[in-house]
């Protein structure tokens, strides 16, 4: 059943503290040495992180999700701020901007974000790579109890680009383990989160140890509604009943939830072991809970002030189906 509730969300610790300015040297350079030397700065502060997460989650498992959000997020808007990156970069105040103005979207949520960051800069999945496995070995020899890290690779749509991250990621964490003469585990999975890794989920299984259905931008992109903007004219479907509830919030049992009952079951046909759970906003919501143990989802992942309404949703779920 959905018991395994709790998997740690780490994807956001990149917009904290001195972070950004590394990040931002990062998407700012213009060469690939320069690139990496910024992913050298920030290689640390994503170690001590992720170790940070492994000591207080004692042994349980922990997935880490590779940077996922549009670029743009990260650039200055100050101009005072614009100014301090072209210094520490050694470029004029005009060049950042002309970089800046180059990295707008029209629609950034469907743009350069997700794995699709990796594909373009492949050398941000071998750092963060680097973070997940080495802390997790510091924290392993500390503690004298071996951690098996998942790595969660988000926004992939077609096999093959699963495919060319996982193999750098294996690449990067088989060396460092083997250097370290420890038999450390991992896994690399990938949420499903796009309509085509939903279609095409018999395949991605191929590439991935587990799923995590990210709901909320399967929600977006199977109704073709702006997570950011449908607010603004959802009101007018609840007045007219077109639609009862929020999908955001609710997860659409209906369409959604048939995409999410077809990877789940064309997934499995592929890898019968595969671990299935659900990371997006619905992960809270008791109905979308007990949906996901019918479709045999295994895990749970939500924001900590959630985690008792889903454990509670879960095990009702559970004892329903006993009955
Ligand atoms: C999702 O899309 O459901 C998800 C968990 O990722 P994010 O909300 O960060 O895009
Ligand atoms: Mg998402």
């Amino acid at each position: 059943g959905a018991e395994g509730i709790g998997l740690c969300r780490t994807e956001h610790m990149f917009f904290e503290g001195n972070r950004i300015d590394a990040i931002r040297e990062m998407i700012c350079s213009d060469t690939v040495e320069q690139r990496e030397k910024a992913l050298a700065k920030l290689l640390p502060m994503q170690q001590g992180d992720f170790e940070g997460i492994y000591e207080a989650m004692e042994g349980c498992p922990v997935t880490i999700r590779f940077l996922d959000p549009p670029l743009h997020e990260f650039v200055p808007t100050e101009e005072a701020d614009i100014e301090l990156l072209a210094k520490d970069m050694g470029k004029t105040v005009a060049e950042i901007k002309a970089i800046i103005a180059s990295l707008h979207e029209f629609n950034p949520m469907m743009g350069h974000r997700g794995c699709r960051l990796c594909v373009t800069y492949p050398e941000i999945a071998e750092m963060q790579t680097n973070a997940v496995i080495k802390a997790a070995l510091k924290v392993s020899a500390e503690t004298g109890t071996m951690i098996t890290p998942y790595i969660m690779i988000p926004l992939v749509g077609e096999r093959k680009e699963l495919k060319f991250i996982k193999d750098i990621v294996v690449r990067t964490a088989d060396a460092l383990i083997k250097d370290a003469g420890v038999d450390m585990k991992y896994h690399v999975g990938t949420m499903i989160e796009i309509p085509r890794a939903a279609l095409t989920a018999d395949e991605i299984a191929k590439e991935a140890d587990f799923f995590s259905f990210g709901t909320n931008d399967l929600t977006q992109m199977t109704f073709g509604f702006s997570r950011d903007d449908a607010g603004k004219f959802l009101g007018a479907y609840y007045d007219k009943k077109i639609y009862e509830n929020d999908p955001f919030a609710k997860l659409d049992q209906v369409g959604v939830g048939k995409l999410v009952k077809m990877a789940a079951k064309l997934g499995r046909e592929t890898r019968p072991e595969l671990h299935l759970g659900i990371c997006g906003e619905h992960g809270g919501d008791p109905s979308s809970v007990e949906f996901c143990h019918k479709v045999g989802l295994d895990y749970v992942s939500c924001s900590p002030f959630r985690v008792p309404i889903a454990r509670l949703a879960a095990a009702q779920a559970a004892i329903k189906d006993q009955q």
